[in-house]
């Protein structure tokens, strides 16, 4: 991938700005969410499960929904509460679903990957954290040197609960840090102070979880960036292996409390654009890979290895390692990636928890890929990981046939690619290749829209759904 932005890219980005804002999915999936159906049958989520892990390897996730108090930002699917009653219970159910899970399938795969998000997982106490962990490692034989990983806050976050993750084996922390100017703290109800973090950062290195991640988040109100470009100070003092640089997805359709921001507070797409390809220079001149849309790696991490050797993954952890292993999620509106087949957890907690303690699947929504889905995930995939689309790549992968169609794919969207190239945003090469130039890197769900197949479907009667692109 192209990472080498200019002082003139800057200008022209501002240039053709405008061409480019609307709404627009984030490719976590292919198809996307809003297309999956309703209602999807358990017993297609059960044929799915069965052929998990035929590859001798699985992921593991699961979601764990509590939080103390709401970020006014936050769309993730959470339950604000300090009943202790809540967690106890959901621990019960999701020690259900494991059991239920794990008879449904029919191989035996060794777990090579861990993750927990949220939610937030130290909203457990560490011997809740213990049991959980001991819950899916009686179902799953961990595979050694697994990647055992937990996003933590780092305002609830003890010295206790780090010596628990370090004792269960978690080998990667993930602190949520957002942003550390005191007035955008204040405006998205997050009062977190660096030294917070820096804390957190120093224990869990000191017990021996040597792999640390930072998630940050631009856009958010009274950002500017100079103030910005304090916060990249700060996490840089700390040297991270990861940072992911979310956007902020204004979505009040999803996330009511985020009508609080007043707009004028918000920063608007250029501004929103001049912070985020700073970022890019200053974290690339800093040393690290800049990974797909918004990420960045030190060149020893191995998401900076997974970009190389082409296994590169983009989910619904953003990016992450091991494609082509299947992912089996627990917990209320955890999503399954599964053999052509998708699927989503009934999201409300009590909902979740009452089918799953009758040990049953808790199957909400799903979606199973057709060929041309699964061709066009993979070229979708190609350009939010690799930045580029290379037919003759997926000869090995997925077939000469599927590489032929890939291949007339990109050739039929010439005329719809036209004003990306002319803007000097994607090559497009006569073998049917196409590569995002780096200027190109930040308009990369745009270029994955002109692929996508379903965008039609997801609308209909239903004006917002996806979030700003830029
Ligand atoms: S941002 Fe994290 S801690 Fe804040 S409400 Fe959302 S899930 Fe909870």
């Amino acid at each position: 991938m192209q990472t080498d932005l200019t002082e003139r890219d800057l200008d022209v980005a501002e240039r053709i700005l405008p061409r480019y804002v609307g709404a627009g999915p984030r490719y976590t999936s292919y198809p996307t969410v809003p297309v999956w159906q309703d209602a999807f049958p358990e017993a297609e989520h059960r044929r799915a499960l069965a052929r998990a892990g035929e590859s001798g390897e699985i992921s593991l996730y699961t979601h764990v929904p509590f939080c103390r108090s709401l970020c006014h930002f936050c769309a993730c699917n959470r339950v604000i509460t300090r009943d202790p009653a809540l967690p106890e219970r959901y621990l019960e159910a999701v020690d259900r679903e494991l059991e239920t899970t794990r008879a449904v399938m029919s191989h035996s795969p060794r777990c090579v990957q861990i993750h927990w998000g949220g939610g937030t997982p130290t909203h457990l106490e560490p011997a809740q954290i213990e049991r959980l962990f001991r819950s899916t490692t009686d179902r799953f034989a961990l595979a050694p040197g697994a990647e055992i990983s937990i996003e933590v806050d780092p305002r609830v976050t003890r010295e206790d609960h780090v010596a628990t993750l370090a004792d269960c084996g978690f080998n990667r922390i993930s602190l949520g840090v957002q942003d550390t100017a005191p007035a955008t703290q204040a405006a998205i109800h997050r009062i977190q102070p660096f030294e917070q973090t820096r804390a957190l950062t120093i224990a869990a290195r000191a017990r021996g979880i040597e792999r640390v991640s930072f998630d940050l988040i631009y856009g958010l109100p009274h950002q500017t960036e100079e103030s910005f470009d304090r916060t990249l100070d700060a996490v840089l003092s700390l040297e991270p292996d990861r940072l992911a640089l979310y956007a902020y997805a204004h979505v009040t359709w999803i996330a009511k409390q985020q009508r609080g921001f007043e707009r004028s507070d918000l920063p608007g797409p250029r501004l929103r654009m001049r912070i985020m390809m700073r970022a890019i220079r200053r974290l690339t001149l800093a040393g690290y890979r800049y990974i797909g849309m918004d990420h960045f790696a030190k060149p020893a991490d191995e998401l900076s290895g997974a970009l190389d050797a082409g296994t590169l993954r983009r989910n619904f952890m953003g990016y992450t390692t091991l494609d082509g292993v299947d992912v089996v999620a627990f917990g209320p509106s955890a999503i399954s990636e599964l053999p052509g087949t998708y699927v989503q957890a009934e999201k409300d907690l009590a909902g979740w928890g009452e089918v799953v303690t009758r040990d049953r699947l808790a199957t909400h929504r799903g979606y199973v890929l057709s060929a041309e889905d699964a061709r066009r995930r993979a070229l979708i995939r190609a350009i939010m990981c690799q930045g580029e689309i290379r037919p003759d790549a997926f000869a090995a992968r997925l077939g000469p046939d599927a590489a032929r169609a890939i291949a007339q794919d990109v050739k039929s969207a010439r005329p719809r690619l036209a004003p990306f190239v002319e803007d000097g945003l994607v090559e497009l090469k006569d073998s049917g290749a196409l590569r995002v130039t780096a200027l190109g890197r930040l308009f990369l769900r745009q270029i994955a829209m002109i692929f996508d197949a379903h965008l039609g479907d997801a609308s209909p009667g239903k004006p917002a759904i996806y979030s700003q692109t830029v």
